[in-house]
């Protein structure tokens, strides 16, 4: 049994006056206990402010691109033991844990290595110095530093180790302390990364503190120079946008939230096998990795309507090779969702499809008993819809977060695949299959607004790359209005969202 505390004030706190259970969500098992009780946040600020931030802001980039290092080899050298974990509190199969897991170590390395480039210094330059008048001396020059407050990350319960891993490179190599707080369901996973990184002795006191469990008053104590970065759901964001700490102090907030991302087959799959089969395969991977518990999953499939019916019969046919169980057991290759809170939603989701008469295609059936499950846990069969036409509002109402998808048929223009996309209210992602420039140029220059990346997969490069789920640290995360309106990663782009950037005039 797990007892799970809190890293605050460079100490493992928390008491049993308040604590939650931690689940195995294939068994129903509880195997932890947070123990929440006295947790003082704004003390944990405090001393991350006192004690980590002027710690993080003596070094220089590439001492901090050396801690991302050192890291992200602590991770590493935990795989296996983080794999286990990610099986029993989230249900993930060993595919899905090496997706957050080793994604995590990857992401802290790639910014380990950017340190490094950056060299011995601790401010950017931003462009060249502009003259202010006729007489050059007098010039503005742009900088950008370290802001001098804490940034705290709230984190969603499906990627625990690359959630805190993705923000925590940006934040300490812009100099920033960070206190994380993950998403209590699935917190295992970060408590022993933070474990780890303690143990190391190789973080800078104050530099890195983790809450858990705790955290409810993070919209009321936060100041004017701290950064709030969220990832969650809708109404969560609704919360933290309100709050004092972002309303009245001014701490800067970043919103990850849901996402209706999209794949448009273009009017030119039919004439491309390969292309074809690498769309089905992209799609399938997308609803199903992670239990389509991924933010990144695929949740409309645009496709010309003469092939709706033979890219749904491809669809299905790899769909009915899912075997949902116990990701421990041998031969299961789909885990439940996290909580039963979650499957309820899910349940729901997909009764709102079906009441909005959007035509179920094909359902999952469970296979025998789950194996390794003794017929408990939060389990829900992959499901597929079509949809009436590309813009079908039921289907472009709400995220539905687990493996449920929706066909959605549109004429083969790029005009009506646009109004289809454009009918997320803003993603993450989506991701267009053709070989016809013309038709994808024009997808892109009408939907680029509404999201934050775009995939272009063409026969060329069909087998280069990972596939639109799959987040990289060197271009940016995040979408406009339904998405959160956030961005993360990109490099260097994420770093300074933790530094500010001052114009300062003067002489040469
Ligand atoms: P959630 O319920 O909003 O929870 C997210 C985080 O907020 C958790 O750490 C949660 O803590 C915390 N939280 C909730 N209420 C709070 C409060 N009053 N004060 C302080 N913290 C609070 O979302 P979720 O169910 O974990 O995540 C699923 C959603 O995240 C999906 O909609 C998905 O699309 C989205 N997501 C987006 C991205 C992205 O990059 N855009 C990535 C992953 C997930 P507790 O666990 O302790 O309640």
């Amino acid at each position: 049994m797990h007892q799970i505390r809190s890293f605050v004030c460079s100490q493992w706190t928390g008491t049993d006056a308040q604590t939650a259970d931690i689940v195995n969500p294939s068994t129903e098992e509880k195997i932890g206990e947070v123990l929440y009780g006295n947790l003082d946040t704004e003390a944990a600020l405090d001393h991350a402010r006192r004690v980590g931030g002027p710690a993080l802001r003596a070094m220089t980039f590439a001492e901090r691109g050396q801690l991302l290092l050192d890291m992200s080899s602590v991770i590493h050298g935990a795989r296996e033991e983080l794999f286990t974990l990610a099986m029993q509190n989230g249900g993930n199969t060993r595919k899905d844990a090496k997706f957050d897991v080793d994604g995590a170590w990857q992401t802290l390395g790639y910014y380990g290595n950017l340190g490094l480039d950056l060299g011995h210094k601790r401010y950017f330059v931003d462009g060249e110095d502009v003259a202010l008048g006729r007489n050059p001396r007098l010039c503005a020059r742009h900088i950008w530093t370290p802001r001098e407050g804490v940034a705290a990350h709230v984190n969603a319960f499906n990627f625990p180790a690359w959630g805190f891993a993705e923000k925590a490179a940006t934040t300490l190599l812009a100099g920033m302390p960070l206190l994380v707080k993950p998403a209590t369901s699935t917190c295992l996973v970060a408590f022993r990364i933070m474990e780890l990184l303690e143990e190391s002795g190789k973080v800078p006191a104050g530099a890195v503190s983790m809450l858990i469990g705790g955290g409810r008053d993070l919209g009321s104590v936060l100041e004017s120079q701290d950064v709030l970065a969220f990832t969650g759901g809708t109404s969560t964001a609704q919360m933290f946008r309100g709050s004092a700490s972002v309303v009245k102090a001014g701490a800067r907030l970043s919103v990850e939230a849901d996402s209706l991302n999209a794949a448009v087959a273009g009017p030119d799959l039919g004439d491309s096998p390969d292309l074809f089969n690498q769309f089905v395969t992209d799609v399938f991977r997308d609803m199903t990795q992670k239990t389509g518990q991924k933010c990144t999953a695929i949740r409309r499939i645009f496709v010309p309507s003469g092939l709706a019916a033979e890219i749904g019969e491809a669809l299905v046919e790899m769909l009915e090779t899912i075997q949902t169980g116990n990701p421990e057991t041998e031969g299961v290759s789909m885990g439940p969702v996290v909580t039963r809170t979650q499957l309820e939603s899910v349940e729901e989701g997909i009764q709102r499809l079906k009441d909005g008469n959007v035509e179920l295609v094909w359902r999952g059936e469970a296979k025998g008993d789950r194996p390794g499950t003794g017929g408990k846990g939060f389990f829900v069969e992959p499901h597929l819809f079509r949809g009436n036409s590309s813009i079908d509002p039921v289907v472009h109402g709400d995220e539905i977060f687990g493996p449920v998808s929706t066909i959605l048929p549109y004429d083969g223009t790029a005009e009506d695949a646009i109004a289809g996309l454009k009918a997320g209210g803003g993603s993450l992602v989506a991701s267009v299959y053709s070989d016809k420039r013309t038709f994808v140029e024009e997808v892109v220059m009408g939907v680029a607004p509404h999201h934050g990346r775009l995939y272009l997969c063409s026969s060329k490069v069909q087998e280069l790359g990972a596939g639109p789920g799959t987040v990289l640290p060197m271009a940016v995360h995040g979408g406009p209005g339904r998405a959160g309106g956030g961005e993360e990663l990109g490099g260097l782009r994420g770093v300074k969202h933790f530094m500010q950037r001052t114009a300062v005039q003067g002489y040469r």
